[in-house]
């Protein structure tokens, strides 16, 4: 179990990135709280040394040799005494250190999934942002949780919302009023252009968000609105619900984070400004608060706060995993793995932006839906899916 004192020792999986760039940026505001254990990045390594020289930590963990060669060089060059390490084994190794307390999960996509189990199994503070993990593995996910003591964390704007608006000690067996959640979606850039238009959105207007700076795979997500079918089975396992229990709503101003209604007719919403910082403050401070950086939420210029019902004819992605959520087992994995080929597919220019529900779709018709027994199975239930996605992206061309 993870250490008590007071200081609390820090993996980021993922520093490069858009969550990983928010973490540091609360950790360095509270250098009393935090140590940095850890940092990892994939391809950015001018970015990843500008941080090591910054926060110091123990452990740097790259893609590969080459690349810690690399590191190493600029690191020596400054004086600095990170170790770097490389690979997957890299990654679980700071993952699971004795050291950390924390765990930063915000790898983007399945790369996410070993280092993110590997912190769950040895009983870290877990700060999931990284919900491909759980939605590709969930149930293997919730029992190592369960089994290690592990605590998990959710950062996902929307989760930490509905994390915050439930009962303290919130135990789904246990009954305790809530009647449903409402997770919100802002319905990204294209949540009104004619529909005829879709067809030939490029890559840079699809990762132009109205209301958050992410990464391009969850800005794609957002677009086709993936991302919260992702959400939703986030949900369902982080907090014990059926997909019936989650009605998605469409919040174009993203002030509203989620709600929770309760039996008795309250329903609690957790709002605030479009800023990953918030979420990550309070996970990482929970259950105390801690400053984020966030400017103070103007309510009299937000004005006004809109509600709709999200249109399935132009977000197919969105039926598709509600449908998979539903289904269960196996679906959820190939959905996922289907989706990040396609996106990037889209990302490169291979595959038109409506085609990526239309690849995602196809290969879950391939696939007969069974229950997940191991990693192992899930492993090689996401390398088929994406060679089938692979393969029908090819026939599409
Ligand atoms: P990003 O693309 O900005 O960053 C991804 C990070 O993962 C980078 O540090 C990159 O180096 C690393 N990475 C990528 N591929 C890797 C691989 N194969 N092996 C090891 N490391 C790899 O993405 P992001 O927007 O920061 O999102 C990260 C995760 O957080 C995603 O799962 C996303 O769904 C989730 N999330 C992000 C936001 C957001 O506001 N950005 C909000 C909610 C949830
Ligand atoms: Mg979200």
């Amino acid at each position: 179990m993870a250490g008590s004192d007071a200081m609390q020792q820090l993996t980021i999986l993922g520093a490069t990135g858009s969550i990983g760039v928010s973490t540091l940026d609360v950790v360095g505001r509270h250098p009393d709280r935090f140590g940095v254990y850890a940092l990892s990045g994939n391809s950015r390594i001018a970015e990843l040394a500008e941080q090591c020289r910054r926060f110091k930590p123990s452990f740097a963990v790259v893609a590969d040799a080459h690349a810690a060669a690399q590191l190493r060089e600029r690191l020596n060059s400054w004086n600095i005494r990170t170790e770097v390490l490389w690979g997957v084994e890299g990654l679980c190794q700071v993952s699971s250190a004795k050291a950390v307390d924390v765990v930063m999960a915000a790898i983007v996509g399945a790369a996410g999934l070993l280092p993110t189990l590997a912190a769950a199994r040895a009983g870290k503070k877990v700060l999931l942002a990284n919900k491909e993990s759980l939605v590709m593995a969930g149930q293997l996910f919730m029992d190592t949780v369960q089994k290690s003591g592990a605590m998990l964390l959710p950062i996902d704007s929307e989760h930490n919302a509905i994390f915050q608006c439930l009962p303290k000690g919130y135990d789904p067996s246990e009954q305790c009023g809530v009647r449903k959640v409402l997770l919100t979606a802002s319905g990204g850039p294209f949540r009104s252009i004619p529909l005829n238009e879709l067809a030939t959105v490029t890559p840079d207007q699809a990762c132009a968000h109205p209301n958050w700076q992410m990464g391009r795979k969850i800005s794609v997500d957002s677009a086709t609105m993936m991302n919260k079918g992702l959400e939703l089975i986030e949900a369902c396992w982080l907090f014990g619900l059926s997909p019936n229990e989650i009605d998605v709503v469409i919040h174009p101003q993203s002030v509203i984070h989620s709600m929770v209604e309760y039996v008795d007719g309250s329903v609690l919403a957790q709002l605030g400004n479009p800023d990953m910082r918030t979420p990550i403050a309070h996970a990482l401070a929970w259950p105390e608060r801690i400053e984020s950086g966030v400017a103070s939420l103007d309510i009299i210029a937000t004005a006004r706060l809109d509600f709709g019902e999200p249109d399935l004819k132009r977000f197919p992605c969105l039926g598709l995993a509600i449908q998979a959520a539903k289904e269960g087992g196996s679906a959820p994995a190939v959905l996922n793995a289907a989706n990040e080929i396609a996106v990037e597919g889209f990302l490169q220019g291979q595959l038109s932006f409506i085609n990526i529900a239309r690849i995602v779709a196809d290969t879950l018709e391939k696939h007969e839906v069974a229950e997940l027994d191991s990693l192992e199975h899930v492993q090689q239930l996401d390398t088929e899916a994406r060679e089938v996605a692979l393969k029908l992206i090819r026939s599409t061309r």
